[in-house]
C-alpha cells in the first residue's frame, strides 16, 4: 500500500517537473522577447481601448476579407479633416498594427494633446488590413483563383490578374486598386500589368474602397491616407547609414507626363508636404539623431496606379508610404522601429491639427537622403562613400571616376541623350577594367554597373 502511494507521489512529482520546467522556461522567454501581436490579440486590444476611452474611440468592422474574416477599424476624433491610416496591407509587414494601437491608446486618453488632435482631425485606422495574410505571415491575402472565378463568373477562362500569386493562392492587395472607384472587373482587362490600374477583385480592396467613398460622402473629401509597410535593409548613398525608415509620395510616373491629365485632383506637392511631415515627426519625437530617415526608392519612371495610395491620390487625397527595414518572419519584434512608425504618424497628424502642414515646402522632402540612384549625382555620392570606406582602393581611380561623373552631370543638365548614353557606356568600360584589376570591390562594381545600366536605359528611351 505504502509503496503504491510512494510510487504515485514520485510519478506525480515527475509529472509536475515535466510540466513545469518547459512551461516556466517558455513564459520567461516570451516575457523577454515580445512578439508581433496575433489577430486575436489585436481585436482584444482594440476592444480594451474602446472600452477605456469612454466613447472617444469607436471600434467596428470595415468589412470581411476574401475568406470572410472580419477586418477591424477604429475611429477617433471629431475634426473635419479625415485621415485613413492603413497597416499591414502586406501580411509579412507587421509594425503598422503595433504603432496604430499605441497611437490609439494615446488618442483615447484625457491629455490636452489628445483632445487638441481629436477636435481638429478624424482619424480612421485599419490597424491590420490583410488579416489572413498576417495570420500566415505572407505578403498576399488568401483568395484562390477558382474562388475568384466562382465569385465573378465573367472571369471563367480568363488569365489570372498579374498580381495573383499561384503558390500562395492570393493577391498582392496593394496592386488591386483602381482610381476609378466604381470599376468592376472585366475578363478583357486581365491579366493587366504594373503600369495599369488594378481590378478591385479582392474583398479587402473593395472594403477599403467603400470606406473611402463613405468618408468622402461624410467629409467632402478624404484629406490624407497613410500606408504602412516593410522593405529590405538598404544603406544611404552618401553616408552608408542604415535606413531606419523610408518615406514616399505616390509613384505616378514623371511629373511632366500627360498620363494622368484626366485626374485633375492629383496634387503631388500636397503628398510631398505630408511625406515631409512624417519625416519631421520621426526626427522631432526621437531622442536619437535619426540620420537613417530617407526617401523611399522613387525613380522618375516609377508608376504604380494600382497601389491604394496611388488610386486615392488620383482622387485628390494626400498619400504617404512608410517603409520600415526588414520583413517578417525574418525580422522580429522591434520596439524602436515601431516607435518610429508612430512618431511619423504623429508628425502628420499634429501638423494637420495645428494647420502647419500648409506652411511646409514639399520640395524640402528631397533633402532627405537617398539609397538608390535616380541621377548621376546619386552615383557620385556612392563613389565618394566607397572611396571613404576603402572599397575603391586607388586614389587615382576614385578621382578618374569622379571626373567622369562630373562630365556626365553636365550632359544630364543639358538633357543630351546621345552624350549621356555614350559616356555612361565608357564609364562602364572603365569600371570593368578596375574590377578586373581588383581596384574596386565586387559590391562597388555591382552597384555602379547596375546604376549605369539603369540610366542608359532611361536616356536611350528619350
Ligand atoms: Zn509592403
Amino acid at each position: 500500500m505504502k509503496t503504491t502511494i510512494l510510487k504515485n507521489i514520485v510519478s506525480f512529482v515527475v509529472m509536475l517537473l515535466v510540466l513545469l520546467i518547459p512551461v516556466s522556461g517558455l513564459s520567461a522567454e516570451s516575457q523577454l522577447e515580445p512578439d508581433w501581436m496575433s489577430n486575436e490579440e489585436l481585436v482584444e486590444r482594440l476592444n480594451e481601448i474602446e472600452e477605456a476611452s469612454a466613447g472617444k474611440v469607436e471600434v467596428g468592422m470595415m468589412g470581411h476579407t476574401s475568406q470572410g474574416t472580419e477586418i477591424p477599424v477604429a475611429r477617433v476624433g471629431t475634426g473635419d479633416q479625415v485621415i485613413i491610416i492603413n497597416g499591414n496591407i502586406h501580411g509579412n509587414e507587421k509594425s503598422g498594427p503595433e504603432a496604430v494601437i499605441s497611437m490609439l491608446e494615446t488618442l483615447a486618453g484625457d491629455s490636452s494633446f489628445a483632445q487638441g488632435i481629436r477636435e481638429e482631425v478624424t482619424i480612421v485606422t485599419i490597424p491590420r488590413f490583410n488579416m489572413d495574410g498576417a495570420a500566415l505571415t505572407q505578403r498576399q491575402n488568401v483568395f484562390p483563383w477558382d474562388e475568384v472565378v466562382a465569385t465573378y463568373p465573367q472571369l471563367e477562362g480568363a488569365d489570372s490578374a498579374w498580381y495573383y500569386n499561384d503558390r500562395n493562392e492570393g493577391f498582392d492587395i496593394n496592386r488591386d486598386f483602381n482610381p476609378d472607384l466604381n470599376y468592376e472587373v472585366k475578363a478583357e482587362d486581365l491579366p493587366g500589368n504594373t503600369l495599369l490600374p488594378g481590378f478591385f477583385i479582392t474583398k479587402e480592396a473593395q472594403a477599403l474602397r467603400d470606406l473611402y467613398l463613405e468618408l468622402q460622402d461624410e467629409f467632402g473629401h478624404v484629406e490624407a491616407f497613410v500606408d504602412l509597410h516593410h522593405m529590405g535593409t538598404p544603406e544611404t548613398n552618401k553616408t552608408g547609414e542604415p535606413v531606419t525608415i523610408a518615406i514616399d509620395f505616390p509613384p505616378l510616373g514623371p511629373e511632366d507626363s500627360d498620363k494622368y491629365d484626366d485626374w485633375p485632383l492629383l496634387d503631388q506637392d500636397k503628398s510631398k508636404r505630408y511625406s515631409l511631415a512624417a519625416a519631421l515627426g520621426v526626427k522631432e519625437l526621437s531622442d536619437q539623431e535619426e540620420l537613417g530617415v530617407s526617401q523611399y526608392i522613387h525613380f522618375q519612371e516609377r508608376d504604380y496606379p494600382g497601389q491604394a495610395r496611388s488610386a486615392f491620390a488620383l482622387n485628390g487625397t494626400a498619400t504617404v508610404l512608410f517603409e520600415m527595414p526588414g520583413q517578417q518572419p525574418q525580422f522580429g519584434y522591434d520596439q524602436e522601429l515601431i516607435d518610429r512608425v508612430e512618431n511619423g504618424l504623429w508628425g502628420i497628424v499634429t501638423r494637420m491639427a495645428d494647420g502647419s502642414m500648409d506652411h511646409l515646402n514639399g520640395d524640402d522632402f528631397f533633402e532627405l537622403p537617398r539609397y538608390w540612384t535616380d541621377n548621376v549625382t546619386d552615383m557620385k555620392d556612392v563613389v565618394q562613400r566607397y572611396t571613404n570606406e576603402g572599397e575603391i582602393k586607388s586614389d587615382d581611380a576614385a578621382r578618374l571616376m569622379e571626373n567622369h561623373l562630373t562630365a556626365l552631370e553636365h550632359f544630364e543638365k543639358q538633357e543630351n541623350p546621345e552624350k549621356m548614353t555614350k559616356h555612361l557606356e565608357s564609364f562602364k568600360t572603365v569600371l570593368d577594367h578596375y574590377s578586373d584589376q581588383g581596384v574596386v570591390t565586387q559590391s562597388v562594381y555591382n552597384r555602379l554597373n547596375g546604376d549605369s545600366d539603369l540610366l542608359i536605359e532611361r536616356w536611350s528611351l528619350k
